[in-house]
C-alpha cells in the first residue's frame, strides 16, 4: 500500500477527482488516501498561499501529491499555488505527454505523439520583479547550470526509459546568449553522453511554428520554463483538447500529478467535465509509484472507452462519437472496460521500472573570475544621451571610465541614432580600457562620485570575465 495526498480542488475538481478515484479503486490501485484542502476556500479564508502548513506535512510525508485543478481568486495578493508547490518541493521537471486519438477525437494531426519536458523552477518564473524608474519595470530571468543539467539529463533519461528516439531543444540563444546560451550549451554537452538518442535544436519561434504545423516530426522536447508553458498548451490543443492531457511534476524526493487544464468554473457542478486529463495523470502516478499493472489496466480501458465512441461533451462529435456522456457515466464506462484492451488503438504495455534516477550534480572546477567594470543603471529624465554622458565622463577612477550608454539595451552613446526612442532608464557602462582587473573600491568610488553629481543610480551589475571570457552582453549596435 502506498499513501498518497489528494486534493479535490475547485470548480470541476471534485467531480473529476471523484470519478478518477472510483476508477483507481476499481482497477485495484494499492493506495491509501490523505485528503487535504487547497485552493479558493483556503485563499479566501485569508491564507494567501492557498495551502495550510499541516497540508504541507501530508505532502512531505507521502511524497506523492495527486491534485485536481484549483481556482486562483482574481485580484492581487494571491500567490500561484502551482508555482509555489513546484518550487517548494523542487519539482524540477514538468512532463506533459501529448497524443492525438485519431480517428475518435478530431485533430488535424493524426500522428501527433510527443512529450514536452519543461524546466519547472527557474527562468522568469523566479518572480523577481522590480519597478526601477517611473517608466520601467524589470523581471529577472535566472538560469543555473545545475537547473539546466537536471532538466536536460531528465529529458534524455526519459527518452531512453520510454523508448523515444529523439530529444529536441528549444531556446532563444540567438538573442539571450548568456541564459538561453547556457541551456543550449548544456544540452549539447549532455546529448553527447546519449549517442543512442538523436538530438537537435530549434530557435523557439520557428520551433513552435514547426510544432504547430508538423508535430509528428517531434518526439521529446526539452525547454526552459516559459517556452515550455506556452508550447505545452499549443501541443495539447492541436492534439484535440486540453481536457485530455495529464502532467507530472517530478522532483528528486516528491512528485505531483495533475490535469493540464484549470478548474473550468463555467461548467462546474454540471456533471459534464471530461475527467480524462486527471485519469491520464493518475496513470502517470501509478507508473511512478511502481504500480504499472494498474496504470496499464486503466490506460487500456480508457483507450477502449474512447474508441467505443463514449465521449464527454468537449470531444463529442456526432460523426465520430456514439454516445454523449457526463463525468460520472464516462468513469463508469472506463470501469466497465477494466481488463479489456483497445482494438483500434495500440494497447499500452507498461513495465515496472525503478523510475528515473539522475546522477547527482557535480560542480565544475571554479572558473577564474575577474572584475572588469560595472554597469550603473541611472534613472534620468532627460532626452539627449550626450548631455548625460557629459556629466558622467567626470567620473573616473584609476581604471574605470564611461565607455557606453544604452537605453533599453540599445547603444545611444557614443554615436547612437537620434531616432532611437529613449525612456528614463539608462545603463551606463564604466570599464577599464587597459585590460586591468578592477577592485570593488573603484566601483564604490564610481557610485559615490555619481551621488555627488546628483545622479540617481537605481542598481548596478558587475562586469566579470570568467576564465578570460567576457560574461556580459554588449550593447545592441555596439
Ligand atoms: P480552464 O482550463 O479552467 O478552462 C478553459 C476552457 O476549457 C473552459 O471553457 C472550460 O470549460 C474548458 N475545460 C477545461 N477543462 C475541461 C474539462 N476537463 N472538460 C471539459 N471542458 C474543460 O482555464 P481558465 O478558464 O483560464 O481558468 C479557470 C481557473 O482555473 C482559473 O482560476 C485559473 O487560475 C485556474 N487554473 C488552474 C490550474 C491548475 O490548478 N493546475 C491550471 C490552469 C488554470
Amino acid at each position: 500500500m502506498k499513501r498518497i495526498t489528494v486534493a479535490k480542488g475547485d470548480g470541476i475538481g471534485p467531480e473529476i477527482m471523484d470519478a478518477t478515484l472510483e476508477i483507481l479503486k476499481a482497477a485495484g490501485a494499492r493506495i491509501e488516501i490523505d485528503e487535504i484542502e487547497i485552493g479558493e476556500k483556503v485563499y479566501l479564508s485569508g491564507n494567501t498561499s492557498g495551502i495550510a502548513s499541516e497540508s504541507w506535512n501530508s505532502i512531505l510525508t507521502n511524497k506523492v501529491f495527486f491534485k485536481a485543478p484549483i481556482t486562483t481568486p482574481q485580484g492581487g495578493g494571491y500567490k500561484s499555488l502551482n508555482v509555489t508547490t513546484r518550487k517548494s518541493l523542487a519539482l524540477f521537471a514538468n512532463v506533459r505527454p501529448c497524443k492525438s486519438y485519431h480517428p475518435f477525437v478530431r485533430t488535424k494531426h493524426e500522428d501527433l505523439d510527443l512529450v514536452i519536458v519543461r524546466e519547472n523552477e527557474e527562468d522568469l518564473y523566479a518572480g523577481i520583479e522590480h519597478q526601477q524608474t517611473d517608466e520601467v519595470v524589470q523581471c529577472l530571468k535566472l538560469i543555473s547550470r545545475p537547473g539546466c543539467e537536471k532538466i536536460v539529463r531528465y529529458a534524455f533519461e526519459y527518452a531512453r526509459t520510454n523508448n523515444r528516439k529523439k530529444v529536441t531543444c528549444f531556446t532563444k540563444d540567438n538573442i539571450m546568449k548568456q541564459t538561453d546560451g547556457m541551456f543550449h550549451q548544456v544540452f549539447n554537452e549532455i546529448a553527447a553522453e546519449y549517442p543512442d538518442i538523436e538530438n537537435d535544436h530549434y530557435i523557439v519561434d520557428i520551433g513552435s511554428a514547426r510544432l504547430a504545423d508538423t508535430p509528428e516530426n517531434f518526439d521529446v522536447i526539452v525547454t526552459l520554463n516559459l517556452y515550455g508553458d506556452v508550447i505545452s498548451d499549443i501541443a495539447a490543443q492541436i492534439a484535440g483538447s486540453v481536457g485530455l492531457g495529464g502532467s507530472s511534476n517530478i522532483g528528486e524526493e516528491c512528485a505531483m500529478f495533475e490535469a493540464i487544464h484549470g478548474s473550468a468554473p463555467d461548467i462546474a457542478g454540471k456533471d459534464i467535465a471530461n475527467p480524462s486529463g486527471l485519469i491520464q495523470a493518475s496513470v502517470m502516478m501509478m507508473n511512478h509509484i511502481g504500480q504499472s499493472d494498474v496504470a496499464e489496466k486503466i490506460e487500456n480501458a480508457w483507450l477502449k472507452t474512447i474508441e467505443d465512441g463514449i465521449h464527454t461533451a468537449d470531444i463529442y462529435k456526432p460523426e465520430l462519437s456514439k454516445e454523449k456522456v457526463g463525468t460520472k457515466a464516462f468513469a463508469q464506462a472506463v470501469i466497465e472496460r477494466l481488463g479489456q484492451t483497445p482494438s483500434q488503438f495500440k494497447p499500452v504495455k507498461y513495465e515496472a521500472t525503478e523510475g528515473i534516477k539522475l546522477v547527482p550534480y557535480t560542480r565544475k572546477e571554479y572558473a577564474k573570475k575577474k572584475l572588469k567594470g560595472v554597469d550603473a543603471f541611472i534613472d534620468w529624465n532627460g532626452i539627449d544621451p550626450n548631455e548625460l554622458a557629459e556629466v558622467l565622463t567626470n567620473i573616473t577612477t584609476s581604471n574605470l571610465k564611461l565607455t557606453m550608454i544604452t537605453n533599453r539595451g540599445i547603444k545611444v552613446w557614443p554615436k547612437g541614432f537620434k531616432e532611437t526612442f529613449c525612456t528614463d532608464h539608462w545603463r551606463c557602462r564604466f570599464m577599464t580600457d587597459n585590460g586591468a582587473e578592477v577592485g570593488k573600491d573603484e566601483i564604490i568610488s564610481v557610485l559615490s562620485q555619481a551621488e555627488g553629481l546628483n545622479m540617481d543610480v537605481i542598481k548596478t551589475e558587475n562586469l566579470y570575465e570568467f576564465d578570460g571570457k567576457p560574461a556580459f552582453s554588449l550593447g545592441q549596435g555596439q
